[in-house]
C-alpha cells in the first residue's frame, strides 16, 4: 500500500470520535514501515495493551479502525487461527472487537474477528514474519492469491463495521 502520514491515518478512523482519533497512539516510525509488503498497517497501543488499530486502503481510500482486544485467557495455549490471513499461532491470536460506525456503534454494537495479536498478517502471509512451527497450512494457493484472500477478509470485516 502507499505510505500514509500520521494526519492521513488520524483522518481515516471511521469508528471512533474525532477527539479519540486525534489522541490515539500512532506509530512514530511510519517512515520505516515496510509499506510495500503491507496490505494494511496494524499496531497496538503500548500504553493500553487492549487497544489496537489498523489502517487499510480500500478502493483507493484509507480506512482506519479502532479495535479492542480481549486478552483471551481461554485457549491461550492451543493453536488458533487468524481469520484474516489464516495463520495459526499458539497464543498469538486475539479476538479484536470494533465498535460499529454511526448510530449502531453509539448503541454499543460491535463486530469481532479473531486476528493475529500483533496485526502483522501481511508479513505472515508473505513469509516475512514467522509464526512458529506448523504456523501455516500447506496450501496450493499462490502468494498473490493468499494476499488477495487476506485483503478480501479484511474488506469484509470493515464492511461489517461500517454497515
Ligand atoms: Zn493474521
Amino acid at each position: 500500500m502507499k505510505p500514509l502520514t500520521e494526519s492521513e491515518i488520524r483522518g481515516a478512523f471511521v469508528n471512533c470520535s474525532k477527539g479519540e482519533a486525534k489522541r490515539l497512539h500512532v506509530p512514530r516510525d511510519l517512515a520505516e514501515q515496510p509499506w510495500d509488503d503491507l496490505d494494511f498497517l496494524g499496531w497496538r497501543d503500548p500504553q493500553a495493551p487492549d487497544r489496537s488499530y489498523l489502517v487499510a486502503e480500500l478502493d483507493g481510500r484509507a480506512v482506519a479502525l479502532a479495535l479492542r482486544s480481549s486478552s483471551a485467557a481461554a485457549g491461550q495455549a492451543r493453536l488458533s487461527m487468524c481469520s484474516m490471513c489464516l495463520t495459526t499461532h499458539s497464543g498469538g491470536v486475539s479476538l479484536m472487537v470494533a465498535a460499529k460506525t454511526g448510530k449502531a456503534g453509539q448503541q454499543g454494537n460491535t463486530v469481532g474477528a479473531y486476528m493475529c495479536s500483533d496485526l502483522a498478517c501481511p508479513l505472515y502471509v508473505r513469509g516475512k514474519k514467522d509464526a512458529g512451527i506448523g504456523a501455516r497450512l500447506h496450501e496450493t494457493l499462490t502468494l498473490e492469491e493468499k494476499i488477495q484472500r487476506t485483503v478480501a477478509n479484511l474488506a469484509a470485516f470493515i464492511a461489517k463495521v461500517t454497515a
